[in-house]
């Protein structure tokens, strides 16, 4: 079990949840990172005491190295902040909350520095899939599912004997448009897209989940973390949110995880395999929720959803390309540039005009790639 972690992106919705599970564990908090929050970057260090805090945001760090003058914590602005708390010494796990591929180059910090992973920044492996998972394998540390469904299918899987595995089946809630037509979503609003049915997540993971990129995401990240193709890969719309995801074995037989809407149920699990922890998330009472229900995803409508996938059987550096045109559409969206049907149009062209070709990619590649796309698409 963890002991004593590093939290990069800590004032998220995923950083603030795991010092939940610590608080509640006395898991000993050593670093924490974010990019310019801090207010809450302040309290949270006034109450963890980490020897180390790391702000992306350089104004930002400046403030609050005067904020924090009166303790020890030592406050350092920049990337250089959020890769020495990746590093820091005294962690033997770090977490990554933070959102987009900015959490790539953290993550390869962190394995370098021999730090066992617990990650919820999807994006780490659907931009640098391949990077990320030969490092891991080269320096021999632990990889934790953070994000519900690839918790799910880690929980599912204890037990089984190995190459059992048939098929893995992702759940998805359907995000906040589930149901809707493509007329319908023309003119949707942020508002609207923000308002999702059973979570309450950070805003780039919310429009990620209404178009369903979020589920695209998490299919390319699944084929990484479980070794399994596109076509071993189900998605079943499920809006319940009670089963986090199922593995079907060899023998068709099929197991699920199910659970509250809590993210910190799966958090806690990461920071404390193989226990079984008290957890502050409510029990499940399934009589009260009566019925679950399932169906299978509209990948016309939502077409991310179908172009992640297509990214996936592609493979190279198409996942990181259409990550990037996602990333650079969603903060376009949200600034109220664009419309909400646009970020597909954006993902679908920019992975239109890919020229690449080369077996193996390097980091070199993929870096390159992002900023180009960004560079192309964003405004
Ligand atoms: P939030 O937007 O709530 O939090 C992001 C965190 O990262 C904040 O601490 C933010 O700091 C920091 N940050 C933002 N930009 C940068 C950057 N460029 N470099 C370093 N740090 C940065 O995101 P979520 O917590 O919702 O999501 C985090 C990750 O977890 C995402 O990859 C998401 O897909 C994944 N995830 C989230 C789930 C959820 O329930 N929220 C569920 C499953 C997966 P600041 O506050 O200063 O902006
Ligand atoms: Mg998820």
């Amino acid at each position: 079990m963890t002991k004593n972690i590093s939290v990069l992106g800590s004032t998220g919705s995923i950083g603030v949840q795991t010092l939940d599970v610590a608080r509640m564990h006395g898991i000993k908090v050593s670093a924490l990172t974010a990019n310019t929050s801090i207010e809450l970057l302040e309290r949270q260090a006034r109450e963890f005491k980490p020897d180390i805090v790391g702000v992306l945001d350089e104004n930002a760090g400046k403030k609050l190295k005067i904020a924090l003058s009166d303790t020890n914590i030592k406050v350092i602005s920049g990337k250089t902040g959020v890769i020495a708390a990746a590093q820091y010494e005294k962690a033997d796990t770090v977490v990554n909350a933070i959102v987009g591929v900015a959490g790539l180059l953290p993550t390869l910090s962190a394995i370098e520095a021999k730090k066992n992973l617990a990650l919820a920044n999807k994006e780490t492996l659907v931009a640098g899939g391949s990077i990320v998972m030969n490092e891991i394998k080269k320096v021999g540390i632990k990889l934790y599912p953070v994000d519900s469904e690839h918790s799910a299918i880690f929980q599912c899987l204890q037990g089984c004997p190995e190459n059992s595995l048939k098929k893995v089946i992702l759940t998805a809630s359907g995000g906040s448009f589930f149901g809707k037509s493509r007329d319908e979503l023309k003119n949707v609003t942020v508002e609207n897209a923000l308002k999702h049915p059973n979570w309450s997540m950070g805003k780039k993971i919310t429009i990620d989940s209404a178009t369903m990129m979020n589920k695209g995401l998490e299919v390319i990240e699944a084929s990484w973390l479980f070794d399994v193709e596109d076509k071993d890969i189900d998605v079943l719309i499920h809006r319940e949110s009670i089963i986090h995801s199922m593995i079907q074995l060899n023998d068709n037989a099929v197991i699920a995880q199910l659970g509250t809407a809590d993210m910190r149920i799966p958090i806690q699990y990461a920071l404390t395999y193989p226990e079984r922890l008290p957890s502050p998330a409510k029990e499940l009472d399934l009589a009260e929720i009566a019925g679950l229900s399932f169906a299978k995803p509209d990948y016309e409508t939502f077409k991310c959803l179908s172009l992640c996938r297509e990214a996936l059987r592609k493979g190279g550096i198409y996942p990181t390309v259409a990550n990037a045109a996602n990333e650079v559409a969603v903060q376009m969206f949200l600034g109220e540039k664009i419309g909400f049907l646009d970020i597909a149009e954006i993902v679908e062209k920019a992975l239109s005009e890919v020229n690449f070709d080369k077996e193996d990619i390097t980091l070199d590649d993929i870096l390159q790639a992002d900023k180009e796309t960004r560079m192309k698409f964003g405004r």
